[in-house]
């Protein structure tokens, strides 16, 4: 399996080395050439597979350049991290099915794709004999479960950039807690804005960039999309198990990455039924598909802020195959938006987008009665991502067939907002609670892109 970019612009590279690249050089986003197509026959022979088995078998797919046994034990490490014995365990609440995905270290999706990438860098590091210096700001859950992901490990360094204050306090505990030699927490007084701002500024520096081997581990890198397509499969299977009929997906949507891993599922032959798109206020996506208006707003914060997004970065891939891989089209697309704002699409590209997704926007008032609505139903508590999907899926999918919906984080990771809800915070799980108390290291620092840098510089390792 070879990958390709969006823009056109790089030769087919290898697995690893899109792994290593992340963004593609050309400024696209990596892509492989084609979808390994699974049949049914396949998909049944999967049903007693455990979770990282079946992470093996659709990872697996995608890379030729790693032997077997090691890529199996390196997704056999990633998984056991998880505290659920099925890795995702799916069940039933309400006439819903929750998928539940806040079972690693973090207690968010992220850890499904970044304890695998973590390992993953290690294991390509070592072969090469490389190091990497990753550098990220956070709002808060891309930041904690990077961290986790690559704590401790050979060859890597990582500097994570959140505005003090700004996320949950149990979001900047998962990050302050680690102190581990190879990680780096900078507090910075300011906004998320400004710590991405000084993140782009270091990489927008290429000199600094190649000297001191940095890496990013955003959404954009393939390795965390696939790592997500394996609960597509999962969840289906196990549904599957005992019911017959469609299955639908309805995914809380903020950087378009968990949402594009159920499309490439989709488009390897996993017979699922509606793909359900569904934001908050931060809403471009739904317009989109809905309206065909694809317009920037200005971001919303709202309760789930891990989707206040306006520009979904991952979107461009599923633009790259709306326009029957044209990079071209792709590229003109892209300098509408940058000039006018919009990206504007022909009645049949509209079409095709409808018939690949189904979309809802679910403002907070409503987000906040979902979580009350569904805790009086089942004694379940949603935390407000989760809410977000659960409430589009109850609008627009048929209550007679099976609906998923993806819980992307557990609910005392935003116990502020589920105490504005119910009135109570969610009960902690252990991983919580220990949290406080636990000896803490992190650089409180001015919005200063110079002093940052200097930090960095003294601290690589
Ligand atoms: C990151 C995140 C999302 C959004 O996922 P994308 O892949 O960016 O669409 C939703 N919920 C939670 C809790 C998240 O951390």
């Amino acid at each position: 399996m070879r990958y390709i970019s969006t823009r056109g612009g790089i030769s087919p590279i290898a697995f690893k080395d899109a792994v290593m690249m992340g963004l593609a050089s050309d400024g696209g986003l990596l892509l492989p050439q084609s979808y390994p197509a699974i049949s049914g026959e396949q998909l049944e022979s999967w049903r007693k597979l455990t979770y990282a088995e079946l992470a093996f078998e659709v990872i697996s797919r995608y890379v030729d350049d790693i032997p077997a046994a090691d890529l199996k034990s390196l997704i056999i490490r990633s998984y056991a991290t998880f505290t659920h014995p099925d890795v995702t365990p799916l069940v039933r609440k309400n006439g819903v099915y929750i998928l539940e995905l806040f079972h690693g270290v973090t207690l968010a999706f992220k850890d499904v794709a970044l304890q695998f990438l973590g390992n993953m860098f290690e294991y390509i590091l070592a072969e090469r004999n490389q190091t990497l210096n990753i550098i990220g700001a956070t709002s808060g859950d891309t930041g904690s479960a990077a961290i986790h992901g690559v704590r401790g490990k050979k060859g890597i360094s990582i500097f994570i950039l959140h505005p003090l204050g700004k996320t949950s306090a149990v979001q900047a505990l998962q990050m302050t807690s680690v102190t581990d030699a190879n990680v780096h927490n900078i507090a910075v007084h300011g906004t998320f804005d400004d710590c991405q701002d000084m993140v782009k500024e270091l990489f927008g520096d290429l000199e600094f960039k190649e000297k001191y081997s940095l890496g990013a581990v955003n959404s954009i890198n393939w390795a965390r999309v696939l790592a997500q397509v394996v609960y597509y499969f999962y969840a289906w299977l196990r549904v599957t198990d005992e019911a017959v009929g469609p299955v639908h997906f309805s995914v809380p949507t903020g950087n378009f990455g968990d949402i594009f891993a159920g499309y490439v599922a989709k488009r390897m032959g996993l017979p699922m039924g509606r793909l359900l798109l569904a934001t908050n206020e931060n809403n471009i996506l739904t317009r989109f598909i809905n309206a065909s208006d694809y317009s920037l707003g200005t971001v919303v914060p709202t309760v789930s802020p891990s989707m206040d997004i306006q520009i979904a970065s991952n979107f461009e891939r599923y633009l790259f195959h709306l326009f029957a891989e044209d990079s071209v089209r792709l590229k003109e697309a892209f300098a509408e938006l940058k000039a006018d704002g919009r990206i504007t699409c022909s009645p049949e590209e509209m079409a095709q987008v409808r018939t690949d997704f189904c979309s809802d926007s679910v403002d907070q008032v409503a987000t906040l009665q979902q979580i009350r609505d569904f805790y009086e139903k089942t004694d379940y508590l949603l935390d407000p991502h989760t809410a977000v999907g659960v409430k589009a899926a109850l609008d627009l999918l048929p209550s007679d067939s099976a609906r998923v919906c993806l819980a992307t984080a557990h609910p005392a990771k935003f116990s502020e907002t589920v105490e504005q809800a119910l009135g109570f915070q969610s009960p902690a799980p252990e991983s919580v609670k220990e949290l406080y108390g636990k000896p803490t290291r992190c650089e409180i620092m001015d919005a200063d892109i110079a002093s940052v840098r200097e930090f960095i510089v003294a601290h690589i390792g």
